[in-house]
């Protein structure tokens, strides 16, 4: 990395640094209020919670958007130009300014109207799914889309006016960059997984080893000795709790906290949520600690992060070397898998089967209920689907891409909240990082070629190492698709995944 010898002495640049910093420690602050939240709190705390995260969260705001800031930024420009590109310095001013730019473009109104609509609309999505009945949500949603088109114009677009919305997670992307990859993957995913479908129709299912009675403690501890085995560290700079839906929290490179949820009857639920926010917290433990206190101290993007989740879920932890060694331990804590073979564990883990649950697909099928999510939100935002078909809708692309149909709406439209939650556009970087963890795999895959013998034998750190270096160690400097076309040698490109799906599950499945 180039180190310049002045601008860290500039006092313009360390005002900014300083500034800055006490934004990213408030916003860390409303990390902390959340994890409790979510982990400790009881119940009776939320409506103080709820004002305690609004005030840290005002304030982060306020310091990044402060008049200083901008004129700091305007005035660190021929600093910046004048430094590489990839330096620590011209890069924290490059992010700082897109951050910045994104924050002052929004008005404060519209900041809390998003944010009042996201906490109200979760309560309407309860009752929603309690009456299995998309009319009760349908006037949140209205409201939802109706503030997300004003924040889609407060941004700022060129062609598409959900292209700042995809940005916002995915920073440089576009609708066009989205649509392209997805149109490949249908192309390729919808008839193959008709082929496994229709060769599994009939079969015993593979499956069946995973369910049973597998006690809560014990689930827990395995859950534990797998995220330690791949490189996690859960004893000085890490933790693993309890939660409703598993997340992970990263407070700083030294202190983040993944979560899982436990379901006694079927084993496979809390083992790979535990490895796949470990894979969170991997790149979190992994970003440099100097990095800390900056924009910088984050990933690349929401897809990026995911890529690293589901690089430890599903390419190491479903993969046969990797039973090969964790089966043995496996069965030290659940006696009743005493008969099950690699073979065995490899068939139950790696299932394909249409299902109507987004969160219980396998690789084969996932990418396909994204799909159906994205394309009928782009639908409504472009004016061509009205909120009011939005359930018909779901039921008919689904049966188009999966073959079945939800019989209500609760196993359809009403399974994610992400259609008030977010601000829109939360859904593609489920499968930006599912097809970017292969291309970042095989890249790492061509400087070691023996990494899944080091599986075998429970040797996970030449591929964490690699990632530290090739990704984690740039924190935020980059956008996806310079960090990926920077270490694999071209931007997102869905072909190694399809192989990688085509390889693997041809081989599963005989198709
Ligand atoms: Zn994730």
């Amino acid at each position: 990395m180039t180190k310049p010898d002045t601008p860290v002495a500039d006092p313009k640049y360390r005002r900014l640094v300083t500034l800055v910093a006490e934004a990213v420690n408030l916003q860390k602050v409303g990390y902390l209020l959340f994890w409790d939240q979510q982990c400790m709190m009881p119940k009776g705390g939320a409506a103080a919670r709820g004002n305690h995260m609004a005030l840290v969260g005002r304030l982060a705001h306020e310091r990044l958007t402060s008049p200083e800031v901008g004129q700091l930024l305007e005035d660190l420009r021929d600093l910046e130009a004048s430094l590489p590109y990839d330096s620590d310095e011209a890069s924290f001013i490059r992010v700082t300014r897109r951050e910045y730019e994104k924050a002052t473009r929004v008005p404060p109104e519209l900041v809390d109207r998003l944010n009042r609509i996201q906490n109200e609309s979760f309560q309407v999505w309860l009752k929603a799914r309690e009456a299995k009945d998309y009319r009760v949500f349908r006037p949140a949603l209205e409201e939802a889309y109706a503030a997300r088109r004003d924040l889609a114009e407060a941004l700022g677009y060129k062609d598409h006016p959900m292209d700042p919305l995809v940005d916002r997670f995915e920073p440089g992307l576009t609708v066009k960059d989205v649509e392209g990859l997805f149109d490949e993957l249908r192309t390729a995913l919808v008839p193959l997984v008709r082929a496994i479908t229709d060769k599994a129709r009939g079969q015993a299912d593979p499956a069946a080893v995973l369910q049973g009675h597998f006690p809560h403690d014990a689930q827990l501890a395995v859950g534990r000795e797998a995220v330690r085995a791949i490189g996690f560290d859960l004893d000085t700079r890490g933790r693993l709790d309890l939660s409703v839906h598993p997340y992970t929290v990263d407070i700083s490179p030294d202190d983040v906290r993944i979560t899982t949820r436990v379901n006694e009857q079927y084993v496979g639920q809390s083992f790979f949520a535990c490895l796949h926010e470990a894979g969170h917290g991997l790149y979190a433990q992994g970003i440099p600690a100097r990095f800390q206190e900056s924009p910088l101290g984050d990933g690349a993007s929401a897809g990026l992060h995911e890529s690293q989740s589901r690089l430890w879920e599903n390419i190491v932890g479903r993969s046969r070397a990797f039973w090969e060694f964790f089966l043995p331990r496996m069965k030290e804590h659940f006696p009743s898998l005493g008969g099950v073979t690699v073979e065995d564990m490899y068939r139950a883990v790696n299932k394909v089967e249409t299902s109507l649950i987004r969160v219980e697909a396998d690789e084969v099928t996932y990418n396909l209920h994204i799909m159906v999510r994205w394309e009928l939100e782009k639908a409504v935002f472009d004016g061509r689907l009205a909120l009011a078909d939005l359930a018909e809708a779901w039921n008919a692309k689904f049966e188009e891409y999966l073959g079945i149909r939800p019989p209500d709406d609760l196993l359809g439209v009403l399974q994610d909240i992400h259609w008030t939650s977010s601000f829109g556009a939360a859904f593609p970087g489920y499968t930006i990082g599912n097809v970017a963890s292969i291309q970042l795999y095989e890249r790492a895959l061509a400087d070691h070629p023996d990494l899944e013998a080091q599986f075998a034998r429970g040797k996970f750190d030449t591929l964490l190492g690699w990632m530290q270096r090739n990704v984690h160690a740039h924190g935020a400097k980059f956008t996806p698709q310079e960090l990926l076309t920077r270490v694999t040698g071209r931007p997102l490109t869905a072909e190694p995944y399809l192989s990688y799906i085509r390889r693997k599950f041809g081989e599963l499945y005989g198709v």
